[in-house]
Protein backbone atom coordinates (compact mmCIF):
# COMPACT_ATOMS: atom_id res chain seq x y z
CA UNK A 1 0.00 0.00 0.00
CA UNK A 2 1.40 3.20 -0.89
CA UNK A 3 1.76 6.19 1.73
CA UNK A 4 -0.03 9.50 1.85
CA UNK A 5 2.67 11.66 3.91
CA UNK A 6 1.20 14.36 5.70
CA UNK A 7 3.14 16.85 7.42
CA UNK A 8 1.59 19.63 9.75
CA UNK A 9 3.92 22.40 10.44
CA UNK A 10 2.56 24.39 13.50
CA UNK A 11 4.04 27.75 14.95
CA UNK A 12 4.42 26.92 18.47
CA UNK A 13 5.52 30.89 18.83
CA UNK A 14 4.79 33.20 22.30
CA UNK A 15 1.79 34.45 20.26
CA UNK A 16 0.32 31.01 20.93
CA UNK A 17 0.63 30.84 24.22
CA UNK A 18 -2.06 29.62 26.33
CA UNK A 19 -5.77 28.64 24.99
CA UNK A 20 -4.43 28.52 21.68
CA UNK A 21 -1.78 25.99 21.95
CA UNK A 22 -4.09 23.80 24.25
CA UNK A 23 -6.79 23.88 21.48
CA UNK A 24 -3.66 23.30 18.52
CA UNK A 25 -2.86 20.02 20.71
CA UNK A 26 -6.37 19.00 21.11
CA UNK A 27 -7.18 19.56 17.39
CA UNK A 28 -4.46 17.28 16.67
CA UNK A 29 -6.13 14.51 18.94
CA UNK A 30 -9.71 15.27 17.33
CA UNK A 31 -8.11 14.97 13.80
CA UNK A 32 -6.16 11.34 14.35
CA UNK A 33 -9.22 10.15 16.06
CA UNK A 34 -11.51 10.54 13.20
CA UNK A 35 -9.15 9.32 10.79
CA UNK A 36 -8.83 6.14 12.55
CA UNK A 37 -12.45 5.52 11.72
CA UNK A 38 -12.03 6.03 8.15
CA UNK A 39 -10.96 3.14 6.16
CA UNK A 40 -8.92 4.89 3.33
CA UNK A 41 -7.22 7.31 5.88
CA UNK A 42 -6.56 4.38 8.19
CA UNK A 43 -5.04 2.42 5.44
CA UNK A 44 -3.04 5.31 3.97
CA UNK A 45 -2.80 8.21 5.76
CA UNK A 46 0.63 8.95 7.11
CA UNK A 47 1.37 11.98 9.87
CA UNK A 48 4.46 13.71 10.80
CA UNK A 49 4.90 17.17 13.10
CA UNK A 50 6.91 19.44 13.02
CA UNK A 51 6.77 22.85 15.41
CA UNK A 52 8.37 26.17 14.72
CA UNK A 53 8.92 29.16 17.15
CA UNK A 54 12.86 30.58 16.87
CA UNK A 55 14.15 26.95 15.91
CA UNK A 56 11.95 23.99 14.50
CA UNK A 57 12.07 20.40 14.89
CA UNK A 58 10.41 17.21 14.47
CA UNK A 59 7.55 16.40 17.16
CA UNK A 60 6.37 13.60 15.86
CA UNK A 61 7.72 11.51 13.24
CA UNK A 62 5.87 10.19 10.33
CA UNK A 63 3.83 7.27 11.38
CA UNK A 64 0.50 5.84 9.93
CA UNK A 65 -2.61 6.77 11.82
CA UNK A 66 -3.09 3.99 13.79
CA UNK A 67 0.28 4.57 15.66
CA UNK A 68 0.36 8.15 15.95
CA UNK A 69 0.28 9.62 19.41
CA UNK A 70 -0.27 13.61 19.34
CA UNK A 71 2.65 15.05 20.70
CA UNK A 72 2.91 18.11 23.56
CA UNK A 73 3.49 21.01 21.78
CA UNK A 74 6.76 22.96 22.91
CA UNK A 75 6.81 26.56 23.00
CA UNK A 76 9.79 29.49 21.99
CA UNK A 77 10.18 32.89 21.17
CA UNK A 78 10.37 33.99 17.44
CA UNK A 79 8.55 32.64 14.30
CA UNK A 80 11.27 31.09 12.34
CA UNK A 81 9.25 30.09 9.36
CA UNK A 82 12.46 29.78 7.36
CA UNK A 83 13.94 27.28 9.58
CA UNK A 84 10.86 25.72 9.41
CA UNK A 85 10.90 25.32 5.60
CA UNK A 86 14.32 24.14 5.60
CA UNK A 87 13.50 21.18 8.22
CA UNK A 88 10.49 20.39 6.16
CA UNK A 89 11.96 19.95 3.06
CA UNK A 90 14.62 18.06 4.80
CA UNK A 91 12.48 15.75 5.96
CA UNK A 92 10.50 15.18 3.06
CA UNK A 93 14.13 14.13 1.53
CA UNK A 94 14.37 12.52 4.49
CA UNK A 95 11.39 10.26 4.88
CA UNK A 96 9.05 10.49 1.67
CA UNK A 97 10.01 7.39 -0.68
CA UNK A 98 10.43 8.61 -3.88
CA UNK A 99 9.10 6.72 -7.19
CA UNK A 100 11.51 5.19 -9.64
CA UNK A 101 11.81 2.72 -12.69
CA UNK A 102 11.67 -0.03 -10.09
CA UNK A 103 9.85 0.59 -7.26
CA UNK A 104 6.29 3.15 -6.59
CA UNK A 105 6.60 5.17 -3.91
CA UNK A 106 4.93 7.63 -1.35
CA UNK A 107 1.70 9.16 -2.59
CA UNK A 108 2.43 13.19 -3.31
CA UNK A 109 2.70 14.70 0.78
CA UNK A 110 0.68 17.44 1.79
CA UNK A 111 1.76 20.34 4.04
CA UNK A 112 -0.52 21.79 6.30
CA UNK A 113 1.47 25.28 7.38
CA UNK A 114 -0.37 26.92 10.39
CA UNK A 115 0.94 30.48 11.94
CA UNK A 116 -0.39 33.13 13.68
CA UNK A 117 2.35 35.64 13.02
CA UNK A 118 5.19 37.22 10.68
CA UNK A 119 8.49 35.45 10.18
CA UNK A 120 11.13 36.43 12.37
CA UNK A 121 13.80 34.73 10.13
CA UNK A 122 14.72 35.50 6.13
CA UNK A 123 12.44 33.25 3.85
CA UNK A 124 13.54 34.39 0.34
CA UNK A 125 15.94 31.40 0.01
CA UNK A 126 13.44 28.65 1.47
CA UNK A 127 10.70 29.90 -0.27
CA UNK A 128 12.26 30.16 -3.84
CA UNK A 129 13.66 26.35 -2.78
CA UNK A 130 10.71 24.82 -2.33
CA UNK A 131 9.18 26.35 -5.44
CA UNK A 132 12.03 25.26 -7.14
CA UNK A 133 12.91 21.75 -6.08
CA UNK A 134 9.60 20.94 -3.85
CA UNK A 135 6.11 22.55 -5.05
CA UNK A 136 5.88 20.02 -7.54
CA UNK A 137 5.63 16.89 -5.40
CA UNK A 138 4.15 18.14 -2.48
CA UNK A 139 0.80 19.74 -2.21
CA UNK A 140 1.17 23.22 0.57
CA UNK A 141 -1.81 24.57 2.29
CA UNK A 142 -1.00 27.38 4.26
CA UNK A 143 -3.91 28.42 7.40
CA UNK A 144 -3.15 31.80 9.23
CA UNK A 145 -4.92 32.23 12.51
CA UNK A 146 -5.91 35.69 12.67
CA UNK A 147 -5.58 38.95 11.37
CA UNK A 148 -1.57 39.08 12.22
CA UNK A 149 0.05 36.48 10.05
CA UNK A 150 1.72 37.66 7.44
CA UNK A 151 -0.22 36.35 4.25
CA UNK A 152 2.25 37.73 1.80
CA UNK A 153 4.77 35.24 2.66
CA UNK A 154 2.19 32.63 2.90
CA UNK A 155 1.18 33.24 -0.36
CA UNK A 156 4.58 33.27 -1.86
CA UNK A 157 4.85 29.90 -0.89
CA UNK A 158 1.82 28.70 -2.19
CA UNK A 159 -1.54 29.26 -3.89
CA UNK A 160 -3.74 27.88 -1.14
CA UNK A 161 -3.29 29.96 1.98
CA UNK A 162 -6.26 30.51 3.86
CA UNK A 163 -7.15 32.69 6.57
CA UNK A 164 -8.83 31.68 9.77
CA UNK A 165 -10.76 33.75 12.34
CA UNK A 166 -12.42 32.83 15.47
CA UNK A 167 -15.54 34.12 15.48
CA UNK A 168 -17.59 32.17 17.74
CA UNK A 169 -16.87 29.80 20.84
CA UNK A 170 -16.99 26.98 18.30
CA UNK A 171 -15.24 27.72 15.42
CA UNK A 172 -11.90 26.17 16.28
CA UNK A 173 -13.75 22.94 16.62
CA UNK A 174 -15.65 23.41 13.30
CA UNK A 175 -11.79 24.25 11.51
CA UNK A 176 -10.34 20.66 12.77
CA UNK A 177 -13.51 19.44 11.06
CA UNK A 178 -12.49 21.00 7.97
CA UNK A 179 -8.70 19.94 8.19
CA UNK A 180 -9.85 16.38 8.62
CA UNK A 181 -12.66 16.19 5.98
CA UNK A 182 -10.15 17.98 3.83
CA UNK A 183 -7.35 14.72 4.84
CA UNK A 184 -10.32 12.48 4.12
CA UNK A 185 -10.99 13.95 0.83
CA UNK A 186 -7.21 14.09 0.09
CA UNK A 187 -6.87 10.30 1.11
CA UNK A 188 -9.49 9.15 -1.17
CA UNK A 189 -8.31 10.97 -4.50
CA UNK A 190 -4.46 10.04 -4.49
CA UNK A 191 -3.91 8.82 -7.78
CA UNK A 192 -6.60 10.24 -9.72
CA UNK A 193 -3.84 11.73 -11.17
CA UNK A 194 -5.70 15.41 -10.58
CA UNK A 195 -2.66 18.24 -10.10
CA UNK A 196 -4.28 20.50 -7.28
CA UNK A 197 -5.12 19.03 -3.63
CA UNK A 198 -8.57 18.61 -2.75
CA UNK A 199 -9.67 20.27 -0.21
CA UNK A 200 -13.39 20.26 1.68
CA UNK A 201 -16.00 22.17 0.84
CA UNK A 202 -15.19 26.07 2.45
CA UNK A 203 -17.42 27.82 4.83
CA UNK A 204 -16.58 31.57 4.48
CA UNK A 205 -17.90 32.70 7.63
CA UNK A 206 -15.08 30.61 8.80
CA UNK A 207 -11.93 30.83 6.21
CA UNK A 208 -11.42 33.17 3.77
CA UNK A 209 -9.54 31.98 0.72
CA UNK A 210 -6.80 34.15 0.08
CA UNK A 211 -6.33 34.51 -4.23
CA UNK A 212 -4.27 37.52 -4.78
CA UNK A 213 -1.13 38.59 -3.39
CA UNK A 214 -1.19 40.78 -0.78
CA UNK A 215 1.37 43.43 0.10
CA UNK A 216 4.32 42.06 1.80
CA UNK A 217 4.76 42.97 5.74
CA UNK A 218 7.97 45.18 6.40
CA UNK A 219 8.43 44.90 9.89
CA UNK A 220 10.09 41.87 11.08
CA UNK A 221 8.56 42.04 14.74
CA UNK A 222 4.67 40.93 15.36
CA UNK A 223 3.53 43.97 16.88
CA UNK A 224 0.62 43.09 17.76
CA UNK A 225 0.98 41.42 20.65
CA UNK A 226 4.27 41.94 23.12
CA UNK A 227 5.79 39.07 25.47
CA UNK A 228 7.82 39.48 28.11
CA UNK A 229 9.57 36.72 30.37
CA UNK A 230 10.10 36.67 33.69
CA UNK A 231 11.54 33.94 36.25
CA UNK A 232 10.23 33.88 39.69
CA UNK A 233 12.01 34.34 42.29
CA UNK A 234 11.44 31.66 44.97
CA UNK A 235 11.27 28.33 42.16
CA UNK A 236 13.61 30.31 39.60
CA UNK A 237 11.28 28.99 37.34
CA UNK A 238 10.72 30.96 34.00
CA UNK A 239 7.00 32.65 32.92
CA UNK A 240 5.14 34.66 29.79
CA UNK A 241 3.73 37.16 30.50
CA UNK A 242 1.39 38.38 27.48
CA UNK A 243 0.03 41.60 26.27
CA UNK A 244 -2.20 42.10 23.03
CA UNK A 245 -2.70 44.80 21.32
CA UNK A 246 -5.75 47.43 22.20
CA UNK A 247 -6.23 50.47 20.53
CA UNK A 248 -7.55 53.12 22.51
CA UNK A 249 -9.98 55.68 21.82
CA UNK A 250 -10.69 58.24 24.51
CA UNK A 251 -12.16 61.47 23.33
CA UNK A 252 -14.48 64.19 25.66
CA UNK A 253 -14.81 67.89 25.45
CA UNK A 254 -11.66 68.70 26.86
CA UNK A 255 -8.70 65.78 25.08
CA UNK A 256 -8.60 63.12 22.56
CA UNK A 257 -6.31 59.85 22.52
CA UNK A 258 -5.48 58.05 20.00
CA UNK A 259 -2.88 55.53 21.45
CA UNK A 260 -1.88 52.13 20.68
CA UNK A 261 -1.15 50.40 23.52
CA UNK A 262 -1.11 46.65 25.38
CA UNK A 263 -3.79 45.09 26.97
CA UNK A 264 -2.51 42.40 29.23
CA UNK A 265 -3.70 39.21 28.57
CA UNK A 266 -2.08 36.52 30.72
CA UNK A 267 0.72 35.18 32.47
CA UNK A 268 1.81 31.90 32.07
CA UNK A 269 4.39 29.04 33.33
CA UNK A 270 7.05 28.03 31.57
CA UNK A 271 9.36 25.65 31.53
CA UNK A 272 13.59 25.19 30.78
CA UNK A 273 12.48 23.88 27.20
CA UNK A 274 11.29 27.50 26.25
CA UNK A 275 15.03 28.43 25.99
CA UNK A 276 16.33 25.82 23.56
CA UNK A 277 13.05 26.45 21.27
CA UNK A 278 14.25 30.11 21.08
CA UNK A 279 16.12 31.67 18.84
CA UNK A 280 19.20 32.91 20.38
CA UNK A 281 19.55 36.04 18.34
CA UNK A 282 18.10 38.90 20.14
CA UNK A 283 17.74 41.78 18.43
CA UNK A 284 17.43 43.73 21.49
CA UNK A 285 13.73 44.60 20.95
CA UNK A 286 12.51 46.96 23.43
CA UNK A 287 9.14 48.19 24.89
CA UNK A 288 7.96 50.79 27.41
CA UNK A 289 6.13 49.69 30.19
CA UNK A 290 4.07 52.91 30.01
CA UNK A 291 2.59 51.11 27.24
CA UNK A 292 1.59 48.37 28.58
CA UNK A 293 -1.49 47.96 30.58
CA UNK A 294 -2.17 45.62 33.97
CA UNK A 295 0.46 43.85 35.89
CA UNK A 296 0.00 40.30 36.31
CA UNK A 297 0.60 37.77 39.25
CA UNK A 298 3.13 35.25 39.55
CA UNK A 299 1.58 31.93 37.95
CA UNK A 300 4.39 29.60 39.89
CA UNK A 301 4.20 31.18 43.62
CA UNK A 302 1.45 33.74 43.34
CA UNK A 303 3.29 36.90 43.95
CA UNK A 304 1.01 39.73 43.58
CA UNK A 305 3.32 41.43 40.56
CA UNK A 306 5.54 39.11 37.97
CA UNK A 307 6.79 42.68 36.75
CA UNK A 308 9.74 43.65 38.80
CA UNK A 309 12.79 44.39 37.11
CA UNK A 310 16.63 43.90 38.43
CA UNK A 311 19.18 46.22 37.36
CA UNK A 312 20.90 43.31 34.95
CA UNK A 313 17.28 43.95 33.13
CA UNK A 314 15.88 40.49 33.89
CA UNK A 315 12.33 40.52 35.49
CA UNK A 316 11.25 38.65 38.50
CA UNK A 317 7.85 38.31 40.69
CA UNK A 318 7.93 40.16 43.52
CA UNK A 319 5.93 39.84 46.85
CA UNK A 320 6.50 42.89 48.52
CA UNK A 321 8.57 45.89 48.27
CA UNK A 322 12.13 46.06 49.99
CA UNK A 323 15.69 43.44 49.64
CA UNK A 324 14.84 40.75 47.03
CA UNK A 325 17.44 38.30 45.12
CA UNK A 326 17.33 38.24 41.35
CA UNK A 327 17.00 34.44 39.77
CA UNK A 328 18.82 35.87 36.84
CA UNK A 329 22.32 37.20 38.13
CA UNK A 330 21.69 36.39 41.45
CA UNK A 331 22.51 39.76 42.84
CA UNK A 332 20.28 41.47 45.77
CA UNK A 333 17.87 43.96 44.85
CA UNK A 334 16.01 46.67 46.81
CA UNK A 335 12.73 47.57 45.26
CA UNK A 336 11.36 50.94 46.32
CA UNK A 337 7.96 52.74 45.29
CA UNK A 338 9.21 54.72 42.43
CA UNK A 339 6.50 57.98 40.32
CA UNK A 340 9.01 57.39 36.90
CA UNK A 341 6.92 57.41 33.97
CA UNK A 342 7.81 53.51 32.70
CA UNK A 343 10.72 51.95 32.10
CA UNK A 344 12.09 49.88 29.03
CA UNK A 345 12.20 46.28 29.04
CA UNK A 346 13.21 43.49 26.92
CA UNK A 347 10.65 42.05 24.67
CA UNK A 348 10.45 38.43 22.65
CA UNK A 349 9.78 38.46 19.19
CA UNK A 350 6.70 36.66 19.63
ZN1 LIG B 1 7.10 33.66 41.78
ZN1 LIG C 1 19.51 40.55 37.99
Amino acid sequence: MRRLPVFFVLDVSESMVGDNLRKMEDGLSQIVRSLRHDPHALETVYLSVIAFAGKAETVAPLVDVASFYPPRLPMGGGTALGAALIHLMHEIDRVVIATTAECKGDWRPIVYIFTDGKPTDSTDIPISRWKRDYAHKAHCIAVAFGNYADLSVLRQLTENVLVFEETQGDSFTDFIRWVTASLTAQSRSVGNGSPGVQLAKIDDTLLKIIRDLPPPCPNLVDKDCVTLIGRCQKSHKPYLIKYDRANIHLETDYFKIDNAAYELSGCYPLDENYFAWTDDSNPNLKVNTGELIGTPGCPHCGNPSAFAMCACGGLMCIGSLGLAQCPWCGKSVNFENTDADGFDVHRGKG
